[in-house]
């Protein structure tokens, strides 16, 4: 609810990462302290170091970021849900080392390997998965395509929503997601796509649950484009937690502080109460458990 304007309630960054060998708890409790409940923690793919090259490896690496949510739920009171799956640009780079046959066959073990994880209730979603956001090769790309496809397939048996990693090319890229998603018999309404731009509205999300990456000009984004939304969405920092980029992509303070100014834009453009801690309400609770769990 709102307190004199300042929201009182759930504040959930639906797409972070922690690093052991950075700030990892720090960020976290910085979040908590901020007025944020609860995190996705997605797993990180250690580009900087060594990238799995078998299934145990991707064992392993899963363990560590389910490890780091049990540290981070001891140490603060965040509610933190683990986002499993292997990385479609780890998918890309691994084709160039060990051919596309192998990446290929290891990227999907990798996903049954996340989904069996899941069923055992380590973590709720299956991600980042998706397909590069650069340019690749036209062979590469429908390769990707394929790919995703099948990806889509496999949650779709096990009933598992999916975070989505895509390129942003404005209203097509979630147009030819919700494609592939029907083609692929998975509901729209369980395929998010992370790091979204802050146009909400049903012509830009194709309908598909999204998640704005909340950086500059995201709140006036979000207020031109609200009235056409029918879309469940919700806010991200992606905060990577990598020492080689302090504060990226953004920080653990952002998602309160724009919460809070959403309430306030919106009490701007003349909603009453009940109508702001409804949307609030929805944004970090509602949409979150009808996509989730
Ligand atoms: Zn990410």
């Amino acid at each position: 609810m709102l307190v004199e304007g300042k929201w009182k309630g759930p504040i959930v960054d639906q797409h972070m990462h922690l690093d052991t060998r950075n700030r990892f708890l720090s960020a976290a409790e910085e979040f908590s302290r901020c007025g944020g409940t609860g995190i996705f923690l997605v797993h990180k793919p250690s580009f900087s170091s060594s990238l799995p090259k078998d299934i145990e490896g991707y064992r392993v690496a899963y363990n560590e970021t389910i490890d780091m949510a049990s540290q981070v739920r001891e140490k603060t009171d965040l509610d933190v849900q683990v986002v499993l799956g292997p990385h479609p640009v780890v998918w890309d780079i691994q084709a160039n080392s060990l051919g596309i046959e192998k990446s290929t066959e290891l990227h999907i073990s990798a996903v049954g390997l996340a989904l069996d994880f899941i069923e055992e209730g380590k973590a709720i979603c299956l991600g980042e998965v998706g397909r590069p956001h650069y340019k690749v090769s036209e062979d590469r790309w429908i390769k990707a395509n394929e790919l995703l496809s099948e990806v889509m397939q496999m949650a779709s048996s096990s009933k598992v929503p999916i975070q989505l990693h895509v390129e942003e090319n404005g209203e097509q890229t979630c147009r030819e997601i919700s494609s592939l998603c029907d083609k692929a018999g998975f509901p729209r309404r369980m395929a998010v796509r992370h790091f979204a731009p802050s146009n909400v509205s049903n012509d830009h999300t194709s309908g598909l649950p999204v998640t704005v990456s909340m950086g500059k000009g995201s709140i006036e984004g979000i207020c031109a484009s609200l009235d056409n939304s029918k879309s469940h969405w919700g806010m991200e920092t992606d905060f990577l937690d990598d020492p080689k980029r302090p504060g990226a992509v953004l920080g653990p303070k952002t998602i309160p502080k724009r919460t809070n100014q959403l309430c306030h834009a919106l009490s701007s453009m003349g909603w009453d109460e009940n109508e702001i801690e409804e949307l609030i309400f929805n944004i970090h609770e509602t949409w979150i458990s009808s996509t989730y769990f």
